[in-house]
């Protein structure tokens, strides 16, 4: 075997693999094509157990440790381009799990801080992200009720299912900020993209069905076992 080759051989796949998730997701409506460049630059592969990395580019969830998933790649396109990210915006996502979205934010140039209640899946995200470049404040707790030192936020993005929009969240909005946020049932969610409008005001667009785990948490579900 030849041990140079192999490496190389591997990312090239794994790169033609990631171009065809891309024309899956403009198929279905993804049109930021910074988002799409985004995601084109990030090694999804990396992010995944090593067990499911032939299926890293795939437009499905897969496992992750604590019983957790990564996001579909389709999700993660659709509530990026939601949050219309420009440079140097602050965005807080609450659910590290993986970090693969925070990296898609980190990517595009936001200052992100991101919040996990596993502390394994927070100290793994917090590892793979510095090891690939990325600057992320990997934070551990309970982010429905958010961050209050990093307040007020242009974008605020939630990766679990919530039973109802998160007060504290919605009031750790910048004027003009926007949160996008799965709400519903445990199955199924409807995606919301919610705007502060005003100090008292705020406006909410549905964004279609979505089907995340839960938001487990003050301001979110209760705790269940295993999650
Ligand atoms: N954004 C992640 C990624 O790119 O891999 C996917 C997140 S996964 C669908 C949802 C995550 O939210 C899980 O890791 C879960 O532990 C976490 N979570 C659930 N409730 C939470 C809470 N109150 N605060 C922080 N994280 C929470």
């Amino acid at each position: 075997m030849n041990r140079q080759s192999t490496p190389s051989k591997t990312a090239t796949v794994y790169e033609r693999q990631r171009l065809a998730l891309l024309d899956v997701l403009r198929s279905r409506g993804i049109h930021d094509e910074r988002v799409l460049s985004a995601m084109n630059a990030i090694p999804r592969e990396q992010f995944v157990p090593q067990a499911m990395m032939g299926r890293a580019y795939e437009d499905s969830a897969l496992p992750i440790d604590n019983r957790q998933t990564i996001s579909q790649p389709y999700t993660v396109a659709l509530m990026t381009q939601e949050l219309k990210v420009r440079p140097s915006m602050r965005i807080l996502e609450i659910g590290t799990g993986s970090g693969y979205q925070a990296a898609v934010l980190a990517q595009l140039g936001a200052d992100v801080i991101s919040i996990e209640r596993h502390p394994l899946l927070s100290q793994k995200a917090r590892t793979l992200l510095a090891s690939l470049g990325y600057n992320v404040n990997c934070r551990i707790g309970d982010g429905t009720i958010g961050y209050r030192d990093g307040e007020p936020y242009d974008g605020i993005i939630v990766t679990a299912g919530a039973p109802d929009v998160p007060e504290p969240l919605a009031r750790q909005l910048a004027i003009g900020g926007v949160l996008v946020v799965p709400v519903g049932p445990r199955d199924q969610q409807t995606l919301y993209r919610v705007t502060r409008t005003g100090p008292e005001a705020w406006t909410a667009e549905e964004r279609g069905p979505c089907k995340f785990v839960p938001l487990i948490g003050r301001s979110g579900w209760d705790e269940a076992i295993g999650q």
